[in-house]
């Protein structure tokens, strides 16, 4: 059977079964091999009774001879099962399990597997797997344990992964040379030994070898389309002629600031891209507040220049506003001859412009038509009519990169230049691997007059002395806060459980600072109440902003210089670092206080990292080794693809993938694989179309 045969069709399953399944996201039977098991018990010592030592975890096989249930004086019911074998006989336990005593009958030979304890100087069995018969797959072996989640046990998955096992065909996706020179296990026998290893070795020989292909066909996935891109030849071609050069040298020049070295590695990298016949595939990554508004000016002015057209998409309608109110104003240095017009699409597609055409609504498409960098939000590109002469596209804070806006430019018929801006910090070696279909740019250093935003761990026995320093600051030097609320959900989205929790929070700091004027924003509101909301807070008519995590601050606060996070241990570091980054923006200093909810070591020397370093990528470099690849908070937040099994910071490995997408490249072998090539199909699937 093949591997992409539908889960429907599992052998001796329930439908209610096939559902949950499908709640987790398993719809094939290969998902379902791929559901890997978090961790093993080693029960593969089988004991005799008469040979139980406490405190051992052993299988054990006997015949059940009596077996009753008695509910203790605190109405915990206690199911017992009187087991024999040839050499003694001891007391099965278990709690809370009722429905045991249908299945585990008298006289039926079954195995138990579990710990062995003393209770009123007597040995009894504590099981955590039973089976009826000799052992299988749930005693008797090292037995794999799965995430229990949507009311499906471990045992449950352990019977249908058993089944799915020996009723698919696994084809295999490497050449024997490779295998060989990697020292990889063949692709069947890996998932059967994950699942059912008999060795701690075969586990880890396993786990080398899935972790191997996740990585490669992540590489290769990004390196094929990387190479399809750079087929399609642009219809057009941007140049950088010699008086083009002498007027963006002028407006470089003109601008209020000089760029650091940074943005003019950028902007050079950028610019190279440009004059390329192929289009550009660049994501820029720079901390919040690293200047990247001013290259994407650069890089639409040189499109302008050769009389081609910008795109700009931020992810809010707020941040199109402030890019609008950038753009006018950073352009107007600049002669009424060579300044690009610029408008504004925003929400019900409504037009604002500098251009002035008098009668507005019927001449949109004309204003559309005359503006030379067309802002908005996503709506921008779905809009139905399309737009031409568009030479490049540009997206702001976007959580997916590449893959998915390629897509969509081109069902619009688009095929410009792309750059995509972040402020989340990408890891190297996820940036090689995950988004190897694009150029990378870092703006690394800050501009100077910024100062680093002080940072500091506070404990609960100082928080009240913390609050009476916000009030003076708030006073004396008129200073604004952001009240981070704790993170809930593990959600895009907000919740509503997260919405009530900023509610009490700010009626509690309503309460302590009650001299104060505090308004509270999040993510339920309507987007016009938002807008509102940051506008007032933004003109200083009010002192504390209290938000949940979820929503989008972007915009630029220069007054705001104090940020609290609450619960900060439950966020990641380089998500930490980007909620600091609302503050600190201006000249003054500012500070960031986080608060713990659950006080653990761990937690408190995590923080201390980011109290001591104020740089996103280092930082999320850190989360990776700290808390592992699958564990990153908010990592659906920041778009990033979880890995199933292999590591981002398993750079030898990383390294010898690498080297195999190169071989099979330049030996043409893909098609000799086609299980490999389903695999790299469904894989672009989920990079265009997530969750
Ligand atoms: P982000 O990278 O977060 O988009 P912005 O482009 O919004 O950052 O820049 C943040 C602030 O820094 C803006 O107010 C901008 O004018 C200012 N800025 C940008 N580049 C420089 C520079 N080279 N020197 C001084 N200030 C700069
Ligand atoms: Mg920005």
């Amino acid at each position: 059977m093949e591997q992409d045969q539908k889960i429907e069709n599992l052998p001796r399953t329930s439908l209610s079964t096939i559902r949950k399944l499908k709640t987790l996201g398993i719809k094939t039977y290969f998902e379902l091999l791929n559901y890997f098991p978090f961790r093993y018990q080693d029960y593969s010592v089988i004991s005799t009774i008469n040979l139980l030592q406490p405190g051992e975890k052993v299988t054990i096989v006997g015949k059940v001879v009596d077996s009753q249930q008695i509910i203790s004086q605190s109405g915990l019911k206690i199911q017992k099962f009187l087991v024999t074998d040839d050499t003694g006989q001891v007391e099965a336990i278990f709690y809370n399990q009722s429905f045991l005593l249908t299945m585990i009958k008298k006289n039926l030979i079954v195995s138990f597997s579990g710990g062995v304890e003393i209770k009123a100087n007597k040995i009894i069995f504590l099981p955590t797997e039973y089976e009826i018969g000799k052992p299988t797959i749930h005693t008797g072996r090292i037995v794999p344990i799965y995430v229990e989640k949507k009311g499906l046990s471990s045992r449950t998955i352990r019977e249908k992964i058993k089944i799915a096992l020996e009723s698919v065909e696994i084809g295999e996706i490497l050449p024997e040379e490779v295998r060989k020179i990697n020292h990889l296990i063949g692709e069947k026998e890996a998932y059967q030994k994950i699942h059912f290893p008999s060795t701690k070795k075969e586990i880890a020989q396993a786990r080398e070898r899935l972790a191997f292909d996740e990585l490669f066909i992540i590489q290769l996935s990004s390196t094929l389309v990387r190479k399809s891109w750079q087929k399609e030849k642009l219809d057009y071609r941007l140049y950088l002629l010699p008086e083009i050069e002498k007027i963006i040298c002028q407006f470089i020049n003109q601008l209020p600031f000089r760029l650091t070295s940074d943005q003019r590695k950028v902007w050079e990298e950028i610019l190279s891209d440009l004059q390329k016949t192929s289009s550009m595939n660049r994501l820029l990554q720079g901390d919040v507040g690293s200047g990247k508004t001013v290259v994407a000016i650069l890089a639409a002015y040189f499109v302008y220049l050769n009389h081609f057209r910008t795109l700009l998409m931020a992810p809010t309608e707020i941040l199109a506003q402030q890019h609008y109110q950038t753009f006018i104003r950073l352009f107007s240095t600049i002669d009424q001859d060579y300044r690009p017009k610029i408008s504004l699409i925003s929400r019900n597609h409504k037009l604002i412009s500098e251009i002035d055409t008098p009668g507005s609504k019927e001449d949109l498409e004309k204003k559309i038509f005359e503006s030379d960098i067309i802002i908005g939000t996503q709506a921008l590109i779905s809009r139905k009519k399309s737009y031409d002469r568009v030479g490049l596209v540009i997206i702001d804070e976007q959580h997916r990169f590449g893959v998915k806006q390629r897509a969509e430019l081109k069902k619009k018929g688009l095929n410009p230049h792309l750059l995509t801006m972040t402020a989340t910090p990408i890891p190297r070696t996820v940036a090689l691997t995950l988004y190897g279909e694009l150029d990378f740019s870092f703006i690394e250093k800050m501009p100077e007059n910024r100062l680093p935003v002080k940072t500091y761990y506070i404990p609960p026995t100082k928080r009240k002395d913390c609050y009476e320093w916000i009030k003076r600051k708030i006073k004396d030097e008129k200073a604004q806060v952001f009240v981070i609320c704790p993170l809930i959900d593990q959600s895009d989205k907000e919740t509503m459980k997260s919405v009530k929790a900023a509610k009490k929070e700010y009626e509690n700091l309503s309460r302590i600072f009650s001299e104060f004027k505090l308004v509270l924003l999040h993510g339920k509101m309507k987007q016009k109440e938002k807008e509102i909301v940051m506008k007032k807070f933004s003109n200083h008519e009010f002192d504390i902003l209290v938000t949940t995590p979820v929503v989008e601050v972007g915009i630029d606060i220069p007054e705001a210089t104090i940020i609290i996070i609450e619960a900060a241990e439950r966020f990641g570091l380089a998500q930490l670092h980007q909620l600091r980054g609302r503050v600190g923006r201006g000249s003054k200093q500012s500070y960031c206080f986080l608060f713990c909810d659950k006080e653990t070591k761990s937690a408190i020397d995590r923080l201390k990292i980011i109290t001591r370093i104020n740089n996103g990528a280092i930082l999320a470099q850190k989360d990776l080794e700290l808390r592992g690849p699958g564990e990153i908070y908010g990592t659906r937040q920041h778009g990033f693809f979880e890995l199933k099994i292999a590591s981002f910071s398993d750079l030898r490995l990383i390294e010898k993938t690498k080297k195999t997408v190169y071989f099979f490249i330049s030996n043409n072998l893909l098609q000799k694989f086609p299980s490999l090539v389903r695999r790299i199909s469904s894989l672009e699937i989920q990079k265009i179309s997530p969750n």
